[in-house]
């Protein structure tokens, strides 16, 4: 299940496998446990996971990039930096 945010594709960890015995569909969401866990999984696009197989618990990213976001990011950066090097060399025309 994925879902497409132009660049970035925000994915659902449950259809994973899991990183320590790289079973399918054993991951479950797991709650936190202290004020550290609880502040990582509010900041960051990390959540905690556990798995039904081997008991393994841990953080797992909500979000993936692939080579084609990865390209249109890179694309971004590029048409912004000639964006501003246009603007700043307009600028730098009036000013004379
Ligand atoms: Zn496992």
């Amino acid at each position: 299940m994925k879902t497409n945010y132009g660049a970035v594709f925000k994915k659902n960890p449950l259809f994973d496998n899991c990183p320590n015995c790289n079973t399918a569909n054993m991951l479950r969401r797991s709650h936190a446990r202290n004020f550290k866990e609880s502040v990582i999984k509010g900041i960051t696009p990390f959540k905690l996971y556990r798995c039904k197989n081997c008991g393994w618990r841990g953080y797992i990213s909500t979000f993936s990039f692939n080579a084609r976001s990865i390209r249109l990011i890179i694309s971004y950066i590029v048409l912004a930096s000639v964006t501003g090097l246009v603007v700043y060399k307009i600028l730098q025309s009036f000013v004379k």
